[in-house]
This record gives C-alpha cells, sequence and structure tokens, in this order.
C-alpha cells in the first residue's frame, strides 16, 4: 500500500464531510502515541513527524508555514531568524486549552513534521527543538529550529 499526501484530500463523505474532531487528534497524539508507546514514543514520533513532513507538498519555508496554519495544526511565526537557526512561535497550537502540566511538552511530533518538511525545501538536516509549550505552563507553544550542513 502506497498512498501520496494528495491522496489524503480526496475525501468523499456526504453526512461527516472531511473534519474530524481536535479531541481524536489529541487522542491519538497524547493517549494514543504518548501513552501507548515505549518511552512516550518518542523516536517513533519523530520518524511520524518527519516522514509526513516530507510528504507534504511545500516548496518554499513560508509555503510549509502556511500549511501548518491550514492543517490547523497551529499559527506560526518567525519571531527570530539568524543564519543556521531560527525561533517560530505557534499561536493557537492544536494543545493549546488543555491542563497544564508543568514540566511537559507535547508538541514533538509537530515539529518533526516541521523537520520533515523543511528539510526537502532548504537542503540541510533540520533540527526543531521544543522549547515552550502551552501544556509546560508557557504563554505558547515555540521551537528553535536549528540546520546543519549535510
Ligand atoms: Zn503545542
Amino acid at each position: 500500500m502506497s498512498f501520496q499526501y494528495e491522496d489524503m484530500k480526496k475525501i468523499d463523505r456526504k453526512t461527516l464531510g472531511k473534519e474530524v474532531p481536535l479531541e481524536l487528534f489529541r487522542s491519538i497524539r497524547l493517549i494514543g502515541m504518548y501513552q501507548g508507546l515505549p518511552l512516550n514514543g518518542k523516536s517513533t514520533t519523530a520518524t511520524i513527524g518527519r516522514k509526513i513532513g516530507e510528504s507534504l507538498p511545500v516548496h518554499s519555508v513560508e509555503g510549509a508555514l502556511n500549511l501548518f496554519e491550514e492543517l490547523k495544526i497551529g499559527i506560526p511565526r518567525i519571531i527570530e531568524k539568524k543564519d543556521n537557526e531560527f525561533h517560530i512561535a505557534i499561536d493557537e497550537c492544536f494543545c493549546k486549552g488543555l491542563p497544564k502540566q508543568p514540566g511537559n511538552k507535547v508538541c514533538d511530533l509537530e515539529g518533526a513534521i516541521l523537520e520533515g518538511a523543511l528539510e526537502g525545501i532548504i537542503k540541510k538536516r533540520v533540527r526543531a527543538r521544543e522549547v515552550k509549550c502551552n501544556v509546560n505552563g508557557d504563554e505558547c507553544c515555540e521551537y528553535k529550529v536549528k540546520t546543519y550542513e549535510v
């Protein structure tokens, strides 16, 4: 079996349409993956996220960030940009409103999606590190994205 990202948009449901509720996405992420996989799914989540990121039909950093918002993962904005590093804040992240659990950051899949998408665009190794998260009690979610020559 091999589906492409474009196949994911071929939806034919008369009554239920194309949306599923955010609580289902959260359940997959935070109950299924986080609690169901060994070591909170750390490496599996990174693998899944990068694979999804690679499959996205985006050709610019801006395009990748726009799609991130279109998919309603969150609204990204670049808050700092240096040569090999940028710093991205995510407003209205999928995790917003969850009960706070200080010491925990839960948006690693979304960071890995960014990694996969950006690697294809800038042709460098990309690593996104979560530095803030709503669940941790921060005012928004944030990633430090570093790029490395391959
Ligand atoms: Zn978040």
